[in-house]
């Protein structure tokens, strides 16, 4: 049976409350005609999402739950509810900070978070990204390089659409919130760059032939992470994810230790903002080579243990994010995932939020209920 701690029930219901304010602003607000049915107009809000989820993931919270996650929470469901639809939320900067925006004002999270697919600096690099359907996430096409030679970014990588849309799309949050929530933007490692730009078992072949071409493809790439970085920054990011899909079935953890913990060491060092890295499956052999790195924060997969077993793993210096399984989301009931989220912030989960992007079936109100709503 669900047991909700008073303190914890206390302080979800003080969130609701703000969020229902913020909720009644927002619609109060909406006078202009829009081409979208419930299109978030530009308002302050009062509310203090924004430090508050600044605070959580530099592990300075003030013991009150903090919401949200640096993947996507886009679902069918959600597009219908703000009238924003893939695959033009990818692709047009006003739709995607629409379907955005709606991570704070219709799901009660404190962060947004624009990048909801895995392709736009490799659609910037030139893959032949397929952006999908409304039911169907973009994927990236055949790979386009062979060998590290291959390798060119091109000049105005940061002008092509696969980068300039998000780039505006952040510089739209950050106007229309106003610091009510913070926005997070997204930038993938070199290692899952290379995955699409190589192929998954091309280049995973070559860390085992060859770990100096290996090294050479990684050092090529990472002017890619550090370059939408930076820019993502400078549109208004207050934070970013730095997603590398070095999970354990593509990634022994020798592999991780000999390639990658050097790789995310440099890039906590040379981006100058917090950073959420995010690994999905079951990280449990690694967690503790990624505290080495100096990661601000770690957004786990659920494969990798319960809250309480994942924060002993990470121990106290580095902020966890995640802890709501993705299938839970999908199958189970919204009293089923208020349970997760209660478990989840008293394990010492600094953000409570779905363990990565989200299954584009997930029904609305199970969304909805991680943060009480
Ligand atoms: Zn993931």
């Amino acid at each position: 049976m669900e047991i909700i701690q008073p303190a914890y029930l206390a302080a979800w219901h003080r969130r609701v409350s703000v969020l229902a304010e913020a909720r009644l602003r927002l619609s109060c607000a909406h006078t202009a005609p829009t081409p979208y049915a419930l299109r978030p107009p530009s308002v302050i809000f009062s509310a203090m999402s924004q430090k508050r989820f600044l605070n959580a993931i530099g592990r300075k919270g003030d013991g009150q739950p903090v919401f949200g996650t640096g993947t996507s929470i886009a679902c069918v469901e959600l597009m219908h509810e703000t009238g924003a639809y893939f695959p033009q939320a990818h692709l047009d900067p006003e739709q995607m900070a629409d379907l955005a925006i709606a991570g704070y004002s219709v799901l009660g999270m404190d962060v947004v978070m624009p990048l909801f697919s895995v392709c736009h600096e490799v659609a910037a690099i030139g893959c032949n990204v397929n952006w999908g359907t409304s039911e169907q996430m973009p994927e990236s096409g055949s790979p386009i390089f062979r060998s590290a030679e291959d390798i060119v970014i091109p000049p105005d990588l940061l002008h092509r659409p696969g980068c300039r849309v998000p780039l505006e799309a952040i510089g739209l949050l950050k106007k229309r919130l106003s610091g009510a929530a913070a926005v997070c933007g997204k930038v993938f490692g070199p290692w899952t760059l290379a995955y699409h730009l190589f192929g998954v078992e091309n280049f995973l072949m070559g860390t085992i032939d060859s770990s100096s071409a290996t090294r050479e493809i990684l050092s090529r790439l990472l002017p890619v992470t550090l370059a939408f970085a930076k820019a993502q920054l400078d549109a208004g990011a207050d934070c970013l994810l730095l997603a590398d899909h070095a999970t354990r079935d593509l990634c022994s953890p020798g592999a991780y230790r000999d390639f990658l913990l050097p790789v995310h060491s440099q890039l906590v060092r040379e981006i100058a903002a917090p950073l959420v890295l995010h690994i999905c499956g079951n990280t449990s052999d690694r967690i503790g080579m990624i505290e080495q790195t100096g990661m601000g924060c770690f957004h786990w997969d659920t494969k990798t243990g319960s809250p309480a077993e994942v924060r002993k793993l990470a121990g106290e210096r580095m902020a966890l994010m995640g802890g709501i399984s993705n299938y839970r989301l999908l199958q189970g009931t919204s009293q089923e995932i208020r349970a997760m989220a209660q478990a989840a912030a008293t394990a010492g989960i600094d953000v409570v939020g779905p363990e990565c992007a989200i299954p584009l079936k997930t029904p609305l109100a199970n969304l909805k209920a991680i943060a009480g709503k």
